[in-house]
Order: C-alpha cells, then sequence, then structure tokens
C-alpha cells in the first residue's frame, strides 16, 4: 500500500514538473479536484482525444460527432432523471470528520480481498512455473475460492440494498465489516445519505426571472435532444452513432486522487441507435471494438479487465466497466451500458415532440434502443501517464526516469539538439526544426551537456532525440537517439521524416484495432 501510494505521489510530482498538470488557480492554494493542463498536458490531452474521434468517428462510416452546448433546458434533467437520481451514497466519519462515499468504502474493502486473490495467484504461478493454469487455480483452489465467495457475496448486498435505496443496509453492511476511516481508523459512522452531484448555475439577470440551470453532469443527453436533427440532417439509417467530446461537471463527494475524479472533466461520449431487440449484441461488440482501442495502445493485456455492474442504473438493461490497472489498483476508465430507449423515451415524453425513426426494411416506427461507450479523457490521461513513468535501472548502474508514452500520443515528437552552442550547428538544428515542424510537434534544446538533455526528454516522454554535431556540417548526417531503447543510429538529415512518421503516425497505430 505505502509503495502504491508513494508511486502515486511520483506520478503527480512528475506532471508538474514536466509541465503536464497543475492544480488549478494554485497561487490561491488550488481548488479542490480542479485541475489544468500545462503545455504538455494539453498536447497529450488533445492527442487522446483525436486518437479517439478517428477511431470512433473517422473510421465508421455510421459514426459522426457533433459539439452539443454545456448548458442545456433544465427540463434535460428532470427527463433523463438526474434530478432525482443522480446522487451518490455519503457517510461521514463522525470523530474524524471526513466524508466518504459508502459504496465506495465497500468496494475498496472488496479491492482488498481481490489483492488478497492476485497474491496467492502470484505465488501458484512462481511455484508451478510454466505448468501454472490460472484458470483452474482460480476455480479449485480452497482459500481463493473462500475469497471470492466473500467478495461477491459483499457486492450482491450493496447492489441489492442500493438498487432498493436501502441505505440504513448500506450502514449495516459497513459496520458488519468492521470498515474503519482510512485517515483515522475510527468506526464512529453518521447515517448514509444521498447527495445530488450536480453544480446548479442562473440565467438571467436578475434574481426574479433568472431560470436555474445545471452544469451537465454527462454530455450524453446533448445526444439525444439531438438525435432527430442528427438523423434527419445526417440521413442517417439504423444502426448508426453519434459521438461528442466535451466538459462535464460533478460535484463529487470525494475527490482526492489527482485527475481520477474530478469537478470539471471531459468526457467521450458515443451514443449507437439501434433496432429493439439488437441491444445484447450490439453492446456485446462495442466491448469488443473499446478493447481494442484500448489494447491498440499497447500498455498491456493484463492491465484492463472488464467488471459488470451488479447493480444498473435506472436506464440500463446491461452495464459493464472497462476497468485499468491505476497506481492505486483496478478502477472504471470506460463505461459501456445498453440504455434501452430510456432517454429518448423520457424526452418524448417531457418535450411532448416525437423523437421515433421510420425503419424502411421494418416499415415501422420505433423509439430506437441505445447502446453507449462512455470514456473520461482524463482518466484515460491518468492511465497513460501513470502506465508510462518508469524508473529503470540501466547497466552502469545508474537509474533513468522515462515517460514510455505511446509515441502516437506523445506531446513532442523529436528535440533538435545541437552538441554545442556554436560553430554554426544551432542554425543547422533550426534549420530541421523549420524542415519537421510543418508534420511534428519538435523542439530546439541546447542548454547543458548533451546526456542530461537526453535524460530530460526521456522523462518529459519525447521519443526522438535528433543531435547536430561536426559531422553533420560535412555529410548533412545527424544523430536520432530512441527514448524507449535508447540506440543511437547516424542518418541522413532528408531521413528523418520518415523515420518519425513510421513511429508516431496515427493510422498505423489504429490499424492495430482491426
Ligand atoms: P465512478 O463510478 O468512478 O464515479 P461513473 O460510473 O459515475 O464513475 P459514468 O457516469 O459512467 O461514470 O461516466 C463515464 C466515464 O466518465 C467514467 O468511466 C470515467 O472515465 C469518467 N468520469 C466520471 N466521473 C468522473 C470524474 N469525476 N472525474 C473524471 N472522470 C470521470
Amino acid at each position: 500500500m505505502a509503495k502504491q501510494e508513494d508511486d502515486f505521489k511520483k506520478v503527480i510530482s512528475h506532471a508538474k514538473e514536466y509541465g503536464y498538470v497543475f492544480q488549478s488557480s494554485e497561487i490561491y492554494d488550488g481548488l479542490s479536484a480542479v485541475y489544468d493542463y500545462a503545455q504538455n498536458g494539453a498536447e497529450l490531452k488533445k492527442n487522446i482525444r483525436e486518437y479517439w474521434w478517428k477511431a470512433m468517428v473517422q473510421l465508421n462510416e455510421n459514426i459522426i460527432g457533433i459539439d452539443a452546448a454545456i448548458l442545456m433546458h433544465p427540463t434535460t434533467w428532470k427527463a433523463s432523471g438526474h434530478v432525482d437520481a443522480f446522487n451518490d451514497p455519503l457517510i461521514d466519519n463522525k470523530d474524524s470528520k471526513k466524508r466518504y462515499r459508502a459504496d465506495v468504502l465497500v468496494e475498496d474493502y472488496v479491492a482488498k480481498i481481490e489483492g488478497k486473490i492476485e497474491k496467492e495467484v502470484a505465488k501458484a504461478a512462481k511455484r508451478f512455473g510454466d505448468s501454472f493454469d490460472k484458470k483452474q487455480f482460480l476455480a479449485t483452489n480452497q482459500r481463493v475460492v473462500e475469497y471470492q465467495e466473500k467478495a461477491d457475496t459483499i457486492l450482491k448486498r450493496l447492489g441489492r440494498s442500493l438498487e432498493n435505496e436501502d441505505l440504513a443496509d448500506v450502514k449495516s453492511l459497513i459496520e458488519e465489516l468492521d470498515i474503519a476511516c482510512p485517515m483515522s481508523g475510527s468506526k464512529n459512522w453518521t447515517d448514509v445519505k444521498q447527495f445530488n452531484l450536480m453544480f446548479g448555475t442562473k440565467l438571467g439577470a436578475n434574481a426574479e426571472s433568472a431560470m436555474d440551470l445545471y452544469l451537465r453532469p454527462e454530455t450524453a443527453q446533448g445526444i439525444f435532444v439531438n438525435f432527430l436533427n442528427v438523423q434527419k440532417t445526417g440521413r442517417m439509417k439504423i444502426p448508426f452513432g453519434i459521438a461528442q467530446t466535451g466538459k462535464a461537471f460533478r460535484n463529487e463527494i470525494v475527490a482526492r486522487q489527482f485527475i481520477f475524479r474530478m469537478r470539471e472533466f471531459e468526457q467521450m461520449e458515443m451514443q449507437f441507435f439501434i433496432r429493439p431487440g439488437s441491444q445484447k449484441e450490439w453492446y456485446e461488440k462495442w466491448k469488443e471494438n473499446r478493447l481494442k482501442w484500448h489494447l491498440s495502445l499497447g500498455m498491456g493485456e493484463d492491465n484492463y479487465r472488464f467488471h459488470d455492474h451488479e447493480k444498473l442504473a435506472h436506464y440500463a438493461d446491461a452495464a459493464t466497466d472497462i476497468e485499468f490497472r491505476f497506481p492505486f489498483g483496478f478502477k472504471e476508465l470506460e463505461g459501456i451500458h445498453s440504455r434501452t430507449d430510456f432517454d429518448l423515451s423520457q424526452h418524448e415524453k417531457y418535450s411532448g415532440k416525437k423523437l421515433q425513426y421510420f425503419d424502411p426494411e421494418l416499415k415501422e416506427n420505433y423509439v430506437p434502443y441505445v447502446v453507449e461507450t462512455s470514456i473520461g479523457l482524463d482518466r484515460m490521461f491518468l492511465a497513460i501517464f501513470s502506465h508510462s513513468l518508469q524508473e529503470e535501472e540501466l547497466e552502469n548502474n545508474t537509474t533513468r526516469t522515462v515517460l514510455r508514452l505511446p509515441a502516437v500520443l506523445a506531446p513532442t515528437k523529436a528535440a533538435v539538439l545541437p552538441l554545442v552552442k556554436k560553430d554554426g550547428l544551432p542554425e543547422v538544428a533550426h534549420k530541421i526544426i523549420d524542415d519537421l515542424k510543418w508534420d511534428f510537434n519538435v523542439i530546439y534544446d541546447e542548454k547543458d551537456a548533451i546526456g542530461r538533455r537526453y535524460r530530460r526528454q526521456d522523462a518529459a516522454g519525447t521519443p526522438f532525440c535528433i543531435t547536430v554535431d561536426h559531422q553533420t556540417l560535412e555529410d548533412e548526417t545527424v544523430t536520432i537517439r530512441h527514448r524507449d531503447t535508447m540506440e543511437q543510429n547516424r542518418v541522413a538529415i532528408t531521413d528523418l521524416r520518415a523515420i518519425i512518421a513510421k513511429e508516431v503516425d496515427m493510422k498505423s497505430w489504429l490499424q492495430r484495432m482491426a
């Protein structure tokens, strides 16, 4: 646990030191759970967004993208159920005065049990070596089976109590499991209460006529209310999808995991409109498709898993999370939800407008069903950033810090470094930059010895360093150094563009999904 916390602290300080993420309004001591993306962070975030957008919108003939407003008519949120049901169960510790999400306290308890299972698996894998069969071990090892049963029973009961809004039982569960406040160790809990997560604001100049609005807590509703406009103007035929990326706001009760849980964050959502009855098939297809997208980034199959929901939201008939192994354990990165016709039907009811589709093959009107994929851009950023940050032992007994970002997403693709600040080398370096900048983000760096400059670029996540030396003046060749292998090759300046493109080209990364 201490190592996990330590690793996570390193992630946060590295993000600050290398210009990725700053605390918002830091000079005023910051605003809790609100963050700013700095020079490198903004680029990384933009690249992740583009990687998602291309995979969803550009590569799918039947998906188009929109950009709806953050402010929406307030009835939207009555129809969607957010006014009545967008609540988290909160609990306070009377001694430490710390506030928690009651469901998260229980889930963290279960995560500890799962951690024990993982430990047993690791031990057995070591003992049995190549002959180890994980599936069989999980199904037959007495201790592991008992752990698993305990975890399942707890989650089932939590799901049932939340579904029935039996908050007293959620508290009983916390007490029965003997869960203590992680800060103080105290078990002196208040009752569990519901807390609405939407931020309110006002539209209009004077108090009497002002209209109460909400900052959108999800981007999805901007898609639903535009369903018919898009379908008609785009002449879309079912099945088709509408995608968008944009800010969402939630007044989160507990927000202390850096950009994992923020009060202002960005979502990348896609609603796929389908025939009623085909939802199972599309749900499975989108699960598979989205996992492939994640795996295309090469961060290791073992770091992802599906977690099916026990407790389904009021709108869903099936739901799963793609979880990622963050520095603090497996947690939700993306949600895939089969939302039935709930949202469109509700908007029909509240607006009095028909939101139906005439299916030319079936020759009938219906309210389409929806399968949604919803991923937090900031969470994806954290997954990539924390996974990429590595301390590496080198052969000469030193270590280097390297940020192994997937090259396609790296904020800067190459740093051009004159070996010395004289003899015309800086001029050649600038000429190389002038040539490459039309295709890639490239930077110039002449400060410090070349070794330190390499280390600095490794830690910043730059995939290539290009060094201009005296030989360059004679034969127009440079040294190109690869971040991950530290390998250096002498190449012609005229070949640089092709060498870099080969590793950072979005097309070839996305083709790994095929
Ligand atoms: P959680 O259970 O972690 O609160 P959720 O189930 O409420 O998440 P959804 O409503 O399904 O999340 O939102 C879709 C995605 O948006 C999540 O998978 C996550 O990546 C992202 N997300 C949700 N809330 C936040 C937040 N407060 N900060 C950053 N990202 C968020």
